[in-house]
């Protein structure tokens, strides 16, 4: 066994931080505040070849394995922590399903767009009635002339306010095995009004009023709901990373200012109570990284274990979150203000904590796991 990265892998992480450093960097603060997608980081990280990571060369990617999307995205927010959203977005979400699912149409049609930076696609599960219980959900897909007309709605669907394209969870038939997923452009899809999650992100409600879908744009029919969901956890990785990256960058924010920042005639890092934070969080940011690699490693070029993604993902969800919480309070008010970027990782790391399987959703896996038995959570 061996916790170093190859030299490869160092390589990987230089160049991609030497890049976030000269083109990210600057703006960092201005592209946290705005609700819309960075297009221009998009496009940059395009030309980069940022986007398919791990998707194959044929298919338009760079052929890599999970591990080194998830060494771009530390090293992305590390300057720009919004701008890990794209790499999230190009490699970890509803892109990969597509990649790996997907027919030559699809991906003739959709991805090269998607990898220029182009195009973002989103990924539609929940739905008013069907959050945690995604398999309650409702949008039907029933046959039609060469096709299905889709009926039903989403909600809370990240880049839902400009996304050319959702990977649409719909129900073919009852039960879990009824679910299967469909392509829908959003030029056919009509958008409520935007609403903001709580870290500034747009999205806007999705109504599918019977929406013609042809037979060539179904991605998974029925039966395909334990596909996707495999598929999903590459996205849980993506967030477990993204939460980290975020908490260490409000980690090293507070680092710098405890050196500089006087108080009593002290430097604040000379407190015994603020070093004890510290090594509190680093503890909790290296162990969560240890779960992390060790889910994406063993991933290699394929999905990963759905109990190594859960453990990763509550680990770095909790130790993103509470680094920046505490960073935050190192920095007094200063942390808590817009001009600082730590109340904006606080305010992302607590959304992971409920997108992508909240924490008490993946803790019901874990357990599953531990006892070797399900537990289902409907009454009788
Ligand atoms: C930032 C953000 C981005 C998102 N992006 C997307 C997206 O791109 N696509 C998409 O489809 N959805 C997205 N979502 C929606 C997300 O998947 C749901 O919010 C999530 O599944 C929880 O559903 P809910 O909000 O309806 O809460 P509920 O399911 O109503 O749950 C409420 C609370 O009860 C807990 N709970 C529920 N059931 C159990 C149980 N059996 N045991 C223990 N506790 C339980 C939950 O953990 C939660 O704390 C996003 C949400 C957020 C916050």
């Amino acid at each position: 066994m061996d916790f170093r990265l190859t030299p490869e892998q160092e390589q990987l992480a230089d160049s991609v931080r030497r890049f976030a450093e000269k083109h990210l960097a600057p703006g960092a603060l201005e592209r946290a505040h705005k609700p819309d997608y960075p297009w221009q980081v998009s496009r940059l990280m395009a030309q980069q070849g940022l986007l398919g990571i791990t998707i194959k060369e044929a298919d338009g990617g760079q052929g890599g394995v999970l591990m080194d999307a998830v060494l771009a995205i530390e090293a992305i927010a590390a300057s720009c922590p919004r701008s890990a959203d794209v790499v999230q977005a190009g490699n970890f979400g509803p892109i990969r399903v597509l990649a790996e699912y997907g027919s030559d149409l699809h991906k003739k049609k959709f991805l090269s767009r998607l990898l220029a930076g182009e195009g973002v696609i989103s990924v539609g599960m929940t739905e008013p009635e069907a959050g945690s219980a995604v398999t309650d959900l409702r949008t039907t897909a029933i046959p039609d002339k060469g096709g299905y007309r889709v009926r039903g709605s989403k909600i809370f669907v990240t880049h839902s306010a400009y996304a050319d394209l959702v990977l649409t969870y719909v129900r073919f038939g009852e039960g879990v095995g009824g679910i299967g997923s469909v392509l829908i452009e959003t030029k056919a899809i009509k958008r409520g009004k935007p609403s903001a999650f709580m870290s500034g992100e747009e999205w806007a409600e999705l109504h599918f009023d019977d929406v013609f879908v042809p037979e060539e744009m179904v991605l998974l029919k029925e039966g395909g709901f334990k596909k996707q969901i495999a598929g999903f956890n590459v996205e849980r990785i993506g967030n477990a990373a993204r939460s980290l990256a975020l908490g260490r960058y409000a980690f090293e924010q507070a680092r710098q200012w405890a050196l500089q920042r006087k108080q009593f005639g002290r430097l604040l890092c000379e407190f015994q109570g603020l070093q004890w934070k510290f090594a509190d969080v680093k503890l909790k940011l290296d162990a969560a990284q240890l779960l992390l690699y060790r889910a994406a490693a063993n991933a290699d070029r394929g999905f990963p274990s759905a109990e190594e993604t859960a453990l990763a993902k509550l680990a770095c969800n909790q130790a993103g979150f509470d680094a920046a919480n505490e960073a935050l309070q190192v920095m007094g008010g200063t942390g808590y203000s817009q001009g600082s970027l730590v109340e904006y990782c606080l305010r992302r790391c607590r959304g992971w904590m409920i997108a992508g399987g909240s924490l008490e959703m993946l803790k019901n896996r874990v357990a599953e796991g531990i006892f070797g038995r399900s537990f289902p959570q409907r009454p009788e």
